[in-house]
């Protein structure tokens, strides 16, 4: 059971204190989990766990991440024909076979929904509030924009920060019960904790992250991180 206090209003004080964490060794070979090795990547992340980066640019930045992890996450997609004229003649082209979701987990992925829709304009976009009850670790769902019938090939989950993984895992849980085929989760930062548990409750869909940091602090937050997602790409100190 959760340790609370009277003067925590009943809130958990430290829901990660003394809570085993794996190492980052341990989780770096998980399956199907991709880690960025990519350099501009690397290079974008600095920028954006810099804590003299505003949120104008954190945003914008968040976007860009997004759309890089956009070309990994979809280098496997399927592809049907489809020719066409080019100015020359007759070509036999090809294009995405079937839609593609992209699940913002409000308000935090946000941008890097943004970025997807950078590199996939025609992606739906289907919104999905999950507020957390901080007694029972539940999720529950506040805002639900996904419609009732559906035809995509893939949905993209995305979240910035696998902290604990518990969004993440209810997310997944979501959109599994709408049937979608292929299903995969993208963020910025995973802390060994949440990787793990998000590839152990859902070992069937693909994980791509821009980065694996050490750690989860008492509370909860990734080190080193990058801070809070939500307010530092909205400005909401
Ligand atoms: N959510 C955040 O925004 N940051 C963290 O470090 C963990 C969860």
């Amino acid at each position: 059971m959760t340790e609370t206090t009277a003067s925590s209003g009943g809130r958990p004080n430290l829901p990660m204190q003394g809570v085993p964490q794996p190492r980052r060794d341990e989780v770096l070979n998980l399956p199907r989990v991709h880690i960025s090795s990519h350099p501009v990547m690397a290079h974008k992340l600095t920028a954006l766990r810099d804590k003299n980066t505003q949120p104008p640019e954190f945003y914008r930045l968040v976007k860009e991440i997004g759309a890089l992890l956009a070309y990994e996450a979809t280098a496997s997609l399927a592809l049907e024909q489809s020719p066409i004229e080019t100015p020359m003649g007759p070509m036999a082209g090809e294009r995405l076979a079937g839609g593609i979701g992209v699940t913002p987990v409000l308000r935090a992925g946000l941008g890097l929904a943004e970025g997807f829709r950078e590199v996939i304009p025609d992606v739906q976009v289907w919104h999905l509030g999950l507020r957390r009850d901080e007694q029972t670790l539940q999720a529950m769902e506040y805002y639900n924009q996904l419609p009732h019938k559906v035809d995509l090939q893939v949905c993209y989950a995305v979240d910035p920060m696998l902290a604990t993984g518990g969004s993440a895992i209810d997310a997944i849980n979501v959109l599994k019960r709408r049937g979608i085929p292929r299903l995969c989760y993208v963020g910025i930062i995973a802390a060994p904790y949440g990787l793990l548990k998000l590839s152990q409750t859902h070992p069937d869909i693909e994980i791509y992250i821009g980065a694996l940091d050490e750690s989860l602090n008492d509370v909860g937050y990734i080190l080193p991180g990058l801070g809070d997602a939500g307010d530092r790409q909205f400005g909401t100190f």
